[in-house]
């Protein structure tokens, strides 16, 4: 170990910076400094937002104060970062500079709703807590005809959590018996559901909304949205609830950094998970790694938590000035919930050539209690 103390910046409180920040203060000596800086007062377990929209738990269940970091050796900066500077090491926050020896982005992805006109004026979204319980009181009041679940841009966390929604909502217009009235239509640009985990995925997903009387609408690319009416490329679609996921793009701190690549997202080595910049390594959803058929490593938590071991690792062994470093092998899984107390559960190589492998499991209760009993490992574990 390096004899003079460092310290090791982790950017961002979700899922991965979380994981990081504790693999870290598992394995470095007390001499070194690890600094958390995360905006909210709260971590966000994001994934129980869904069950939030549908009003089977508070908004408030989902969020972790970080108090209990400090005894665990990890500085947590309640502060808003405005620029990362990869040449001289400092990160500028709402609460000052930063200088750090070493570095792992964690930023997650930022929302653009304004980018589609119409989008936020007319519709609700479950991707953010205030959104979640937007969604769940328009559903609890609704009583017309046409619900509309959209997603209007490309790339977006959860492939999953769009599809697990409007099964969500099949069951719970039934036990309202409901249903029948109601029409649910799904648009997306994709071209089959979840594309980077393989036809075969796809298709599973395509049945069950073909089963539950999903109209399913790939391809579609929205432009606007207007009161009741939305605007796609091949033509208008008319809707009395409008469900969206948010435009995705990089947080601005990351855009407007030396780290950013084309799209604006951060390219890193995809088994090291580093920049292009010595001692600094970003993950999950902020991080861009590209697979087979000219797609990219999709956005989800279970890839993030993978990464954030990985990285944490590799920042110790590159302060060790060792030769070998940890590698990333692709590995993800997802749990989907199909409605009834049920969940399919896929996991694979998303680096595998000449398509990522993926092996798929029906639709199951083991599932459903796995994904539920993890959401409260989570707390259990880290908070
Ligand atoms: C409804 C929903 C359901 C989901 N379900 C699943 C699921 O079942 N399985 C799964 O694997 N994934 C799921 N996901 C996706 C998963 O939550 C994300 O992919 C995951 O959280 C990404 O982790 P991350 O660490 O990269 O980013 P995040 O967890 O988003 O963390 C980024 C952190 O950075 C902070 N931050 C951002 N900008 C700044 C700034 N400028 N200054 C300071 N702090 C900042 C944010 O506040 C945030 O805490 C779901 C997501 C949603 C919205």
């Amino acid at each position: 170990m390096p004899k003079a103390g460092k310290t090791i910046a982790v950017l961002g409180g979700g899922i991965g910076g979380v994981v990081a920040v504790h693999e870290l203060s598992k394995r470095l000596m007390r001499r070194h400094k690890i600094v958390l800086i995360e905006k909210r007062k709260t971590h966000l377990y994001q994934p129980a937002l869904l069950w939030s929209a549908l009003g089977f738990q508070k908004t408030s269940d989902a969020q972790m104060p970080y108090d209990s970091f400090a005894k665990k050796r990890i500085e947590v900066i309640n502060a808003e970062i405005s620029h990362i500077d990869p040449e001289n090491k400092i990160v500028k926050t709402s609460q000052g500079d930063i200088d750090f020896d070493s570095a792992l982005i964690a930023l997650g992805a930022e929302f653009n709703h304004e980018k589609i006109p119409g989008l936020k004026e007319f519709g609700n979204s479950f991707y953010t807590p205030e959104g979640a319980e937007k969604v769940y009181d328009a559903i609890s009041n609704f009583s017309e005809k046409n619900i509309a679940l959209v997603i209007p841009s490309l790339p977006f966390k959860c492939p999953a959590a769009p599809y697990e929604m409007v099964f969500l909502l099949d069951e719970l217009l039934k036990r309202k018996k409901i249903r029948d009235n109601i029409v649910i239509s799904f648009f997306t640009p994709e071209l089959q559901p979840m594309p980077a985990a393989g036809s075969q995925v796809g298709k599973f997903i395509s049945k069950f909304m073909e089963k539950k009387n999903i109209r399913y609408h790939p391809n579609h690319i929205l432009r606007g949205a207007r009161k009741s009416e939305l605007i796609f490329d091949a033509g208008t679609y008319a809707y009395d609830l409008l469900i969206y996921v948010p435009p995705h793009q990089a947080p601005k701190a990351i855009r407007d950094c030396k780290l950013a690549g084309e799209r604006g997202w951060i390219p890193v080595d995809q088994k090291t998970l580093r920049t292009n910049f010595p001692g600094i390594y970003a993950i999950g959803d902020c991080a861009e790694i590209p697979i087979a058929g000219g797609k990219f490593l999709p956005k989800a938590g279970v890839i993030a938590h993978g990464q954030a071991e990985i990285a944490a690792h590799n920042i110790i062994l590159e302060m060790l000035s060792a030769r070998d470093r940890e590698s990333y092998h692709g590995f993800g899984s997802c749990f989907v919930e199909t409605g009834w107390g049920n969940a399919a559960y896929f996991s694979g190589h998303f680096y595998h050539q000449p398509a990522p492998r993926v092996r798929l499991w029906n639709s199951n209760p083991v599932s459903y209690w796995i994904k539920h009993l993890f959401a409260k490992y989570w707390k259990w574990k880290w908070f």
